[in-house]
Order: C-alpha cells, then structure tokens, then sequence
C-alpha cells in the first residue's frame, strides 16, 4: 500500500531560545537556517553558538535547501503512517526530519530532496520537512 501523506502524527510548536530563534525565523520565512563556523568554515546543524569542530565564532547562513536521503524509516503501523529518517544537506550536516507530500513506497537512500515548510498546528513557527526534488 502506498502512502501520500502531508499530515504527520503532530507538528507541535518547539522550544526556542535565543540560539535557536533565527532558525525558526527562517523557517517561518522559507528559509532552511544553518550555522557557519568563521574559523574552519564548516557547516552544522543543530544551532549552535560555538563550532561544534574548533570552537569558532558562527554565522547564519542559508541553506540551498537541496539534500539527499542518507536513511530512512517508514511507520506504517503509526496513524496516520509517516516516515522520518535523516537527509544529508548539500552544505554538509545531516538533519533529522520527516518526508511530507510523497509516497513513502518510493523513498530511496540517496534519493534528492529538497525543503519544504509546515505550519504547526498550534500556531507556532513553520518547521522544515523534505519532500522528493
Ligand atoms: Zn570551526
């Protein structure tokens, strides 16, 4: 059975603070948020102030946006059925997330995905899923 799903189980609002709170001002804005060490120029995710490398000095950045699947799994007992798994960006860091608006069926390790954004249900900010390029 095949599954094309936009909805997952709960999108709830996360805790931010202030190192967090430009990536989800992005998000909200479209924008898929990473931070960029100064020193050693690597990107990671999640937020953090310090390189989590050398212990540079970070910047925000914005991300392309493009990535490939590095894992999956899909819960079909779960209702509705969803899938989470981790994505790796084309600017480096892997990211946990869901896969919204797409079959789960055809979901392949390696497979190009790109960001897209859901609204929370309880009206907090936008969060970033991937969905197939
Ligand atoms: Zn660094």
């Amino acid at each position: 059975m095949a599954y094309v799903a936009r909805k997952i189980p709960f999108v709830g609002t996360p805790d931010t603070n202030p190192e967090t709170k430009p990536f989800f001002q992005g998000a909200d804005a479209g924008k898929l948020m990473v931070r960029r060490c100064t020193s050693c120029k690597k990107v990671h995710h999640y937020p953090r102030e310090l390189c989590p490398f050398c212990f540079g000095n970070c910047e925000w950045q914005e991300a392309s946006g493009k990535a490939k699947i590095y894992t999956f799994s899909v819960m079909e007992r779960a209702n509705p059925p969803y899938a989470i798994g981790y994505v790796t960006l084309e600017e480096g860091p892997s990211v946990l997330t869901n896969f919204v608006d797409c079959d789960f069926k055809a979901l392949k390790i390696g497979q190009d995905v790109k960001v897209t954004f859901v609204k929370t249900e309880d009206g907090g900010p936008s969060l970033p899923f991937f969905t197939p390029a």
